[in-house]
C-alpha cells in the first residue's frame, strides 16, 4: 500500500478533485445505459440571485447525499442543474441597476438586459456548487431563459389549452400596483402591520349606518352592505337602501350570515374588490363589479374626482374629505395582516381582469391523491402540499404583465376576437415580434393583434421533471419519468412541490416525482431565521474561504434530522475540520503500517479484530438503514462516530503494537484496517466527498478513474456480527482505556512499563473474555506481568461493575 503525505491542505485538496471529477466525467449519466436501474434527480433550478447562503448550503448538501448514496449503490443517477432566469426579481434589479422602468425600452432591448444581468449571479452560483462538491452532471446544465427550454414551456402551454386545461377568462386575481402585474396565491405574502380603522357614517333611512373599515378609499365600489341576519341593530334595515357617504350612491343592505358581529360595528362593505371574501360574496350575492384600480395601480372614473391617485392617495383624500364633511367617526391604530407581493411587499390589490388560467383547482383530489402515495422525507411534510392544494378556491393566474419571461403563445383576430394560438413547429415565438401562420380559423381575417403577456415564472420551473427526463424530444423520455426524487426546502412545497405536481398531472395524468426530500430552514446563532437585517447572517464564501467544503457539509448533514430547521453553527464546521485531522492522521498512521501489506498471505483474525469487525458491520447496517431513509444526521453520526470514538480512539491504540511486530498477528491487524478502513471512507463519502476521494484514491484505486464515489456501497456482512466478540471486546478495550486513564492519574508516562497489573473480576465468562486480550492489554499498558483473580477489588472499570484492577509499579 502507498503511504499518505504527512500533511495536507483541505482546500488545495478540494479544488484539485473539483476540476478532476469534471475532466474524468466522474458524475456523467450514461443514457444509453440500461444495464443500471436509473436515479432523476429533479434539483431545483433557483433563481440565482448571485447569493449561495448558508439555506443553500443545506439543499444542496441533502440532494448531493442522496445522489452520491444512490451512485455507490449501483445507479446511474441522472442529476442535472438549471437556472431559473425569468421573472420579477431579475426586472426589479435591472430597473433599480439602471434606473428606468421597463416600459422605458423596447421590451427586447430590457429583455437583453435582463439575460445580461442574470449570467453573472449564474457564474456566482455555479461557481458556489462547484465549491461545495455537488456531484451535478454539468453537461446537462440549462437555463430557462434559452429558446429551446422556451419551446418546451410553449408547447406544454398549446398542450394544456388542448386538453381544456388553461383558458382566458376575466376573473378576480391579486394584482401588484408596484410590478404591474397578476400574481398567483403562492407569491402573495402574509405582513403583520399596523394600519387604521375608520368609522364612516353611510345614510340608511330614518339616520345613519357607522361602518369600521381599513378600506375607505373603496367606498366608490362598495356594491352592498352587509349584515348579520340575526343582529338586533340591524335586523330592520335588510332590504333597504344604504347612501354611500361623498359619492352618494344607493346600494343594498343584505343579510350576510357570516359577518363579524363582534368586528367593528358589525356591518361591513361590499366591495369590489377589497379582499378575496369580497370576491365570494359578489358571486353569492350576484352584486356587480366596479373597476376601480388599473393596470397601474391608480384610481380609475369609478373613484370620480380622486380618479388617477394612487390607492395610498386616494385613501388619504378620501379620509380628509370625510372628516371635512363631519362623516368621519373615528379612526384608530389596528393590527392587520395585509397579502404583499412577495417580491417588492407592496400590499396587493384584488382586481378582475382577462387573464389567462390554469385549471388547477379541478385538479386538487388527485394532488391529495398523488401526495398520500409518494414517498415523503420527513413523512409528515405531506401535509404540506395537502393542506396548500385543499386551501385554494382560484384557478392558478398564469398571465404575467412583465417581459422578462416566456411570451404567451397566441395572436387574436382583429376582426372577430378570436384567439390564435401558435402551431407546435413555430415554436419558440414571441408574438410581439413575429406573426402568426395562416389566417382566423373563425372569419378567415389574416390581420392579428399580439398577446402582450408572458408566463409566471413558475410556469417554466414547474415542468422540470419531464424536461430533465429528455421531454419531448427523446423518445426513451419516460425511462426517467416520473423523477425519482423532488428536493425542495420546505418553505417552497406550496410553489414549487405543488405546481410541479399539477403541471405533470395536468399534462401526463402521472405523479410528477416518487419521492420528496425536504429540508427546513437554517437559523442564525441566535436562534432566528438568517436574515442580512438581522446581522445573523452568514454567506457560504466566508465558510468556503476558512474551511473549504467537507467541514460544512458535515454540519448541514448532522446539524438536525431531516425536514427540521437547524441552526448553523461555526462549531458544528469546527468539529467537522476535526474530525477530517483525525481521519487523515488515522489513515496517514494506517497507510505506512500497510507499506508491507501482503493480501495473499493468510492471518487469522484476533479476538480485538473480530471486535471492530463486528462493531464496523453492525456501522455499516445503521448507516445504510438511515441513508435509505434520508436520514442524514443519524448516517453521518453512525459513521464519525465509529471512525473517531471506537476505531481510531481503541482500536488502532490496542492494535499498533502488532503492527509493529512481526508475523501472522500482523498480518491479521493490517488485514483488518485494510478492509475496515476501506469501509469507512465509503461510509463517509457522500458527506466528505473531496478528503475520502483523497484518500481512497492513493490507498485504494485501482488506476486514475477509479473513484471512490462510483465504488459500490458496502453491504453490511451479517456473518461478521458476532455479539460475543463484542462483548469480549468491549472489556479489554474498557480495561485498557481505564488502565492507561489510571496511569496519567498516577503521573506515570504511558510508555513507562509498570511491573504488575492485577485485574479482578467476579465471573467467570469476564474472566475467559478477559484472557482473549491479555495479550493486548499487557502490550497496551506496557504491564510486564498481568494476573487475573476472581473475586472483588481494585479500581472499578467503568461500565463493567464487578471488574476492577490494581496497577503495581515495582516488584
Ligand atoms: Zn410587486
Ligand atoms: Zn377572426
Amino acid at each position: 500500500m502507498k503511504t499518505l503525505q504527512s500533511k495536507i491542505d483541505f482546500l488545495e485538496t478540494e479544488e484539485r478533485w473539483e476540476c478532476l471529477w469534471e475532466e474524468r466525467g466522474t458524475y456523467r449519466y450514461d443514457w444509453d445505459d440500461d444495464s443500471r436501474p436509473r436515479y432523476s434527480i429533479d434539483t431545483p433550478p433557483p433563481y440565482p440571485s448571485g447569493d449561495f447562503h448558508m439555506g443553500n448550503v443545506l439543499n444542496w448538501t441533502y440532494f448531493d447525499i442522496r445522489a452520491r448514496y444512490k451512485r455507490m449503490r449501483g445507479y446511474n443517477v441522472h442529476f442535472p442543474q438549471g437556472w431559473d432566469c425569468h421573472g420579477l426579481p431579475t426586472e426589479v434589479a435591472v430597473e433599480k441597476a439602471y434606473k428606468i422602468r421597463r416600459s422605458d425600452l423596447p421590451p427586447d432591448e430590457f429583455r437583453k438586459l435582463c439575460e445580461e444581468w442574470i449570467e453573472q449571479y449564474i457564474a456566482k452560483m455555479k461557481t458556489a456548487v462547484v465549491r461545495l462538491g455537488v456531484s451535478i452532471d454539468w453537461s446537462l446544465e440549462y437555463r430557462t431563459m434559452e429558446p429551446s427550454y422556451m419551446r418546451k414551456v410553449q408547447l406544454s402551454f398549446l398542450q394544456l389549452y388542448e386538453k381544456g386545461f388553461i383558458y382566458k377568462g376575466e376573473h378576480p386575481i391579486n394584482y401588484c400596483p408596484r410590478c404591474e402585474t397578476a400574481i398567483a396565491d403562492a407569491e402573495v405574502e402574509r405582513l403583520s402591520r399596523t394600519g387604521k380603522l375608520y368609522s364612516v357614517s353611510f345614510g340608511v333611512p330614518g339616520g345613519e349606518l357607522i361602518i369600521a373599515t381599513t378600506r375607505p378609499e373603496y367606498i366608490p365600489a362598495c356594491v352592498a352592505i352587509g349584515v348579520h341576519p340575526e343582529d338586533e341593530r340591524y335586523r330592520r334595515l335588510i332590504g333597504k337602501k344604504a347612501t354611500t357617504p361623498l359619492f352618494k350612491k344607493k346600494i343594498p343592505i343584505i343579510a350576510k350570515d357570516d359577518v363579524d358581529t363582534g368586528f367593528g360595528t358589525g356591518a361591513m362593505m361590499i366591495c369590489t374588490y377589497g379582499d378575496k371574501v369580497d370576491v365570494v360574496d359578489v358571486a353569492r350575492f350576484k352584486l356587480p363589479v366596479i373597476k376601480l384600480i388599473d393596470a397601474k395601480g391608480n384610481m380609475t372614473e369609478a373613484a370620480g374626482k380622486y380618479m388617477g391617485l394612487s390607492v395610498t392617495e386616494a385613501r388619504e383624500a378620501m379620509v380628509d374629505d370625510l372628516r371635512a364633511a363631519g362623516l368621519l367617526r373615528d379612526e384608530k391604530p389596528l393590527e392587520q395582516e395585509v397579502g404583499t407581493c412577495w417580491r417588492c411587499d407592496t400590499p396587493i390589490e384584488v382586481v378582475s381582469q382577462l387573464q389567462w388560467f390554469m385549471r388547477t383547482t379541478a385538479l386538487t383530489d388527485k394532488v391529495v391523491e398523488k401526495a398520500k402515495e409518494i414517498t415523503w422525507y420527513p413523512d409528515w411534510m405531506r401535509y404540506r402540499l395537502i393542506d396548500w392544494a385543499t386551501s385554494l378556491d382560484w384557478d392558478w393566474v398564469l398571465s404575467r404583465q412583465r417581459v422578462f419571461a416566456t411570451p404567451v403563445p397566441a395572436w387574436y383576430c382583429k376582426r372577430c376576437g378570436e384567439i390564435h394560438l401558435a402551431e407546435p413547429d413555430e415554436l419558440p415565438v414571441d408574438p410581439k415580434v413575429t406573426k402568426p401562420r395562416g389566417r382566423c380559423a373563425r372569419c378567415g381575417s389574416s390581420d392579428f393583434e399580439p398577446d402582450r403577456d408572458v408566463m409566471d415564472t413558475w410556469f417554466d420551473s414547474s415542468l422540470t421533471c419531464a424536461i430533465h427526463a429528455g421531454w419531448p424530444d427523446r423518445p426513451d423520455w419516460r425511462k426517467l419519468f416520473p423523477a425519482s426524487i423532488h428536493p425542495s426546502g420546505q418553505d417552497i412545497i406550496r410553489t414549487w412541490a405543488y405546481y410541479l405536481m399539477v403541471r405533470h398531472l395536468a399534462l401526463f395524468d402521472e405523479t410528477a416525482y416518487d419521492s420528496a426530500l425536504t429540508n427546513g430552514m437554517v437559523l442564525g446563532s441566535d436562534g432566528r431565521a438568517m436574515h442580512k437585517s438581522l446581522g445573523n447572517f452568514v454567506a457560504s464564501p466566508e465558510v468556503f474561504d476558512k474551511y473549504g467544503s467537507d467541514a460544512p457539509r458535515q454540519w448541514a448533514a448532522a446539524g438536525g434530522s431531516t425536514g427540521t430547521d437547524i441552526p448553523f453553527r461555526w462549531e458544528d464546521v469546527e468539529y467537522g475540520r476535526r474530525f477530517m485531522v483525525k481521519l487523515w492522521n488515522a489513515c496517514r498512521f494506517a497507510s505506512m503500517r500497510l507499506e508491507d501489506y501482503d493480501p495473499s498471505a493468510g492471518a487469522e483474525p484476533e479476538p480485538i479484530d473480530k471486535w471492530i469487525l463486528s462493531k464496523l458491520e453492525r456501522t455499516v447496517r445503521d448507516a445504510t438503514k438511515a441513508m435509505e431513509g434520508c436520514d442524514f444526521m443519524n448516517a453521518s453520526e453512525a459513521a464519525r462516530n465509529f471512525t473517531w470514538h471506537v476505531f481510531c480512539d481503541h482500536y488502532l491504540e490496542a492494535v499498533k503494537h502488532r503492527l509493529y511486530g512481526e508475523g501472522s498477528t500482523k498480518r491479521a491487524a493490517q488485514r483488518t484496517i485494510h478492509y475496515a478502513m476501506k469501509r469507512q471512507l465509503q461510509l463517509l463519502a457522500p458527506i466528505i466527498p473531496h478528503l475520502t476521494e483523497e484518500i481512497y484514491s492513493t490507498l485504494y484505486a485501482e488506476g486514475p478513474k477509479d473513484s471512490i464515489h462510483t465504488s459500490r456501497w458496502p453491504d453490511a456482512d451479517e456473518a461478521l456480527i458476532d455479539p460475543e466478540a463484542e462483548r469480549s471486546g468491549d472489556l479489554i478495550i474498557a480495561v485498557i482505556g481505564d488502565v492507561r486513564r489510571e496511569k496519567n492519574r498516577l503521573g506515570i508516562p504511558l510508555n513507562r512499563p509498570v511491573a504488575k497489573l492485577i485485574i479482578n473480576v467476579d465471573s467467570e465468562e469476564k474472566l475467559s473474555d478477559l484472557m482473549l486480550g491479555e495479550r493486548d492489554i499487557a502490550e497496551t499498558t506496557k504491564a510486564e506481568e498481568i494476573e487475573l483473580v476472581r473475586g472483588a477489588g481494585g479500581v472499578e472499570v467503568e461500565g463493567h461493575p464487578g471488574v476492577g484492577f490494581t496497577i503495581e509499579t515495582a516488584a
